[in-house]
């Protein structure tokens, strides 16, 4: 078998958490067009739906919507236990829900702080949690993670410290849950994406004036595709990266090096 269909995801069980759009909407369509089943998780069900419709009628793959708001444990169990039900078992898990606020830190009232930090860190741990407590019971599995280019560098001059701090935890939880789980055979590695056009990015107001900036800035004088971050996310779910543990990928079109 040739590297390509080593690759491919057939009849793996994927979930994507904040999968109904943007980053995580792109990287399920590239599962289901390696030919997993696919569960979209997400706040905004209509989405959700309308985009586990789309992987199936294009892709001949199983696709279910569910629910869940990651920062509670309560869904996020009872999302482990809809996926159960659907597939059977778990063998890739995508922890990607994420959002961002830009307030200047002396500003940031505690509910603002706290909120980022729930969604963006407490959520990765939460659903990567649930997801390896799956994958040991069934001797192995991949969690990938979002982080961020913001975990590495602060980019300027939005001032996002709740985001900043949530993604360099995302980075840190990564690297702790691979050296758990290593020898139980669950792999965990991250993303760290650079500016992706996105409805984070490109639809938020506050961020408007700041894109032209960022892209004269950038080494390549644009955002990044969210589909220019589905084929490390495919290796990182697959058989192919089985000695890929603990690591944490930056696809930034080079940002992070100026
Ligand atoms: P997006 O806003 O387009 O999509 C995020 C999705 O997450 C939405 O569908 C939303 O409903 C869902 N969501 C939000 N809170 C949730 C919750 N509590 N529970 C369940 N679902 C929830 O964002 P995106 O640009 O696709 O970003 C996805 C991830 O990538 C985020 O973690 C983000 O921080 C990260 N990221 C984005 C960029 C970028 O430039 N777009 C860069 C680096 C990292």
């Amino acid at each position: 078998m040739g590297i390509i269909e080593k690759m491919r995801l057939d009849g793996k069980k994927i979930f994507v958490t904040g999968g109904a759009r943007g980053i995580g909407k792109s990287v399920a369509i590239a599962f289901a067009e390696a030919g997993a089943d696919i569960a979209i998780v997400d706040l905004d069900i209509e989405e959700a739906k309308k985009t586990a419709k789309e992987l199936e009628e294009n892709n001949g793959i199983k696709s279910i919507a569910i629910q869940a708001d990651v920062t509670n444990p309560i869904d996020v169990d009872a999302m482990i236990e809809t996926i159960l039900e659907a597939f059977g078992r778990l063998d890739v898990a995508f922890c990607n829900a994420g959002v961002c606020l830009n307030v200047p830190a002396e500003d940031m009232t505690f509910e603002q702080w706290k909120k980022v930090i729930d969604i963006n860190l407490t959520g990765v741990f939460l659903t990567a949690q649930a997801a390896g407590k799956v994958m040991l019971k069934q001797g192995g599995g991949s969690i990938i993670n979002t982080a961020s280019m913001s975990a590495h560098i602060v980019n300027v001059p939005q001032p996002q410290c709740s985001y900043n701090a949530s993604k360099a935890g995302v980075i840190q939880l990564t690297k702790s849950l691979a050296v758990e789980w290593a020898s139980r055979n669950v792999r965990v590695n991250c993303i760290s994406p650079g500016y992706i056009g996105t409805e984070l990015t490109l639809n938020s107001p506050s961020l408007q004036p700041l894109i032209k900036q960022w892209n004269e800035m950038a080494p390549l004088h644009r955002m990044g595709r969210p589909e220019e971050l589905q084929s490390i996310c495919v290796y990182l779910a697959g058989d192919t990266s089985s000695f890929t543990t603990g690591s944490d990928f930056v696809i930034d079109g080079a940002f992070t090096s100026i």
